[in-house]
């Protein structure tokens, strides 16, 4: 696909990975991919098969069950997942584990990584990260779920909102407020399904990422032990932070593979469809906008590249990574745009993969942090 060739950072080992990533995703997500959609969700044993070929290891270490490699090969598939297997909501689902367990296993004690990260990656159980709740989102230093210390437990009460992969996961990467107001009083605790007192309050509809469960969740004088901790007491704010990067570079990945996928598709349809005695591609205005579309494409997913790069290299920018978020994320909002209108009529209907990706598209800008928050984030870092 033009502009999608692969990231310069990639070698022989990715391209394996990638061939591996695209297999499954051809087996086991496209052939169900509109249906799971419709369906609002996909079946739990996908996490099992993806788990044995090793997939949701990708980018773990190896001693805790993962397969090894690093963000950029976690990249790969997550970037195959979502073209190959043409279901966003598949791909955010299975990959829920992407923003619940890096805190773990960069600031968790061996004795948590072997509970909570071996069984993940194995595809055994599903852990989701739950950091929003009804009253704040962006403004994460204000959250309120309490979690007040009684002996070798914390008691938490409070809700979370928005959380993915929330009606089903077995663990749940917790921000809770430990001790006093804003950043200094957040920590992480991790708490299991089936802890009395937690609760899935409901299940939430969505205007696109159908096929991925998003959910409120309910704590009432919920008693996690104390050994669910993550690092620190306090500690919370800066390992969400931290976090973030690799989140919102993954985010900005899946914009870059969604935008391909649109714009590959509107190449296919405007050779096929014909209007007044010609394929639409016949029309300048068509193959303008298409090379456009390439154009955004392959512009938003050098600046990834280049971000994931330095990132690999020990060189971390939230400003940079916040960036890229925003570039792929407009771009991916005006691909897809452009991808319906090429559809024209067809664009607009259920059965037509432009159709759910112009939903799913609608999210990015909003997801991992605001296009708005990314700009504050800038403009700090930047000295403006
Ligand atoms: C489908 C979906 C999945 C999600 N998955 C998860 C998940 O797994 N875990 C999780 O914890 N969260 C998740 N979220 C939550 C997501 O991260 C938040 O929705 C997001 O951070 C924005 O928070 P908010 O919705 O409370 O918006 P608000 O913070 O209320 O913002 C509303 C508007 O005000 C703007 N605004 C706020 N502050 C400022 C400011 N300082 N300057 C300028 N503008 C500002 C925002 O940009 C936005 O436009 C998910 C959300 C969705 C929709």
């Amino acid at each position: 696909m033009a502009g999608m060739e692969p990231y310069l950072f990639e070698g022989d080992e990715h391209a394996e990975l990638r061939k591996q990533a695209r297999r499954f995703a051809k087996e086991h997500i496209a052939p169900q991919a509109a249906a799971w959609e419709e369906a609002e969700e996909f079946p739990r044993e996908l996490y099992g098969e993806a788990g044995a070929t090793g997939l949701l290891g990708v980018g773990y270490p190896e001693a805790w069950g993962g397969t090894g490699g690093d963000f950029g090969h976690l990249l790969v598939v997550a970037e195959e997942f979502v073209v190959a297997g043409q279901s966003v909501g598949t791909t955010i689902g299975l990959g829920s584990h992407g923003i619940a367990l890096p805190p773990i296993v960069r600031f968790g004690t061996d004795a948590q990584r072997e509970r909570f990260v071996r069984p993940v990656v194995a595809g055994e159980k599903i852990a989701a990260l739950a950091i929003t709740e009804p009253g704040c989102g962006s403004d994460v230093a204000s959250l309120r779920t309490q979690a007040r210390r009684d002996g070798d437990h914390f008691v938490v009460n409070g809700a979370k909102t928005f959380i993915t992969s929330g009606t089903r996961a077995d663990i749940v990467t917790c921000a809770v407020r430990t001790g006093g107001p804003q950043h200094a009083g957040i920590s992480l605790l991790v708490i299991e399904r089936g802890t009395p007192g937690f609760s899935v309050s409901r299940k939430l509809k969505k205007t696109g990422w159908w096929a991925s469960d998003t959910a409120e969740l309910s704590f009432d004088e919920c008693r996690v032990p104390v050994e669910n901790l993550i690092g620190d007491e306090g500690g919370g704010f800066a390992m969400i932070m931290g976090n973030f990067v690799t989140e919102r570079l993954a985010i900005a990945g899946q914009c870059v593979a969604i935008a391909g996928l649109a714009h590959a598709e509107s190449i296919r349809y405007a050779r096929e469809r014909e209007a007044f005695g010609r394929p639409i591609v016949g029309f300048q205005v068509t193959r303008h906008k298409l090379a456009d579309m390439a154009t955004r494409v392959a512009a938003a997913r050098a600046l990834v590249g280049e971000c994931v790069t330095r990132y690999l290299g020990g060189d971390a920018r939230p400003s940079l990574a916040a960036m890229a978020k925003n570039a792929a994320t407009d771009a991916c909002s005006e691909v897809c745009d452009h991808a319906v209108q090429i559809h024209g009529g067809m664009g607009y209907m259920r059965e037509t993969l432009v159709e759910r990706l112009y939903r799913d598209a609608r999210l990015y800008p909003i997801g991992g942090g605001t296009r708005e928050i990314m700009n504050e984030l800038i403009s700090k870092m930047e000295g403006y």
